[in-house]
């Protein structure tokens, strides 16, 4: 996968390359990466890379021409990557959006800055345009950063281990379980006791369960993007059994029970 940023900050992404997962996957050649700063193709002795809006107001917009010419250079570099523009008005970037970009050989990626990048740019060069999310920030790095480190862990052997993120959250609309390490009990709280069993069908189980409890609990909306699998169903169903028992016994007046106090 060969990532190309555009941006004014060149920087800011070569810090992220050089460590962690982008830097093991750059060493064993899974990635490759480059920044190409704006300003070197900008003209002129200044390189002026941005410019006041046209119809007045605060605010500075990224000149068309040095992102032009940077696009083209990118192009040059890896002719099948798609264009990528980071924009708080793009499609909104997912887990999905991850594994579709994966598939690529090259991403081009452009940062805006200021007000954002001259409109015509986006008409005439930009393939897709992705948000990380509603908000905005100052720059397009922190979201060109997000999407290069989400599709790379995506990347065959990037993880090391080859099913590290077969497990993650958003695969298969689950989010992940609970991970536990090292003391077995900490400020008071154990660590469940069939993590230490050694049975790995039971915990491989007890993984599968938490993590539906968790997307139950904190994301239903996934449930119904992908539906129950029979394992899931009779975890489930054994779930709604311990309630039932919990709400008969508070309507029998069991303890619990709030028909005492009215
Ligand atoms: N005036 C623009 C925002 C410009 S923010 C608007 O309101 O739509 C400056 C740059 O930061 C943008 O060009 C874009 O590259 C980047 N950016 C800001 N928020 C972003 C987000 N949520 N996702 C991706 N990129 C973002």
């Amino acid at each position: 996968m060969k990532f190309i940023a555009l941006t004014i900050f060149p920087e800011l992404l070569q810090a992220f390359w050089d460590n962690g997962i982008m830097r093991r996957a750059t060493a064993e050649g899974i990635i490759a990466s480059t920044a190409i700063n704006i300003r070197d193709h900008a003209q002129g002795r200044h390189r002026v890379t941005d410019d006041r809006p046209y119809g007045g107001g605060c605010g500075m917009v990224m000149k068309p021409e040095p992102l032009a010419a940077a696009i083209e250079a990118a192009r040059q570099m890896a002719p099948t990557a798609p264009t990528i523009l980071l924009s708080p008005q793009g499609q909104q970037f997912n887990q999905a959006m991850a594994q579709q970009l994966a598939r690529h050989q090259g991403l081009i990626l452009v940062c805006g800055r200021y007000e954002g990048i001259d409109e015509r740019v986006t008409e005439q060069y930009i393939d897709l345009e992705v948000s990380i999310g509603d908000f905005v920030l100052t720059g397009g790095e922190l979201a060109a950063m997000a999407v290069m480190d989400a599709v790379t862990r995506l990347l065959p052997g990037a993880l090391g281990n080859e099913d590290s993120a077969d497990q993650d959250s958003f695969k298969d609309q689950r989010l992940d379980c609970g991970h536990h390490t090292r003391p077995p009990q900490f400020q008071g709280r154990d660590v469940p006791e069939v993590l230490l069993s050694g049975n790995h069908d039971l915990i491989a189980r007890w993984r599968r369960a938490d993590g539906l409890m968790r997307t139950l609990v904190r994301r239903p909306d996934l449930l119904r993007v992908k539906p129950l699998n029979a394992e899931e169903a009779a975890i489930l169903e054994k779930w709604r059994h311990e309630i039932d028992v919990l709400l008969q016994g508070r309507r029998d007046g069991g303890p619990g029970s709030s028909s005492g106090s009215g």
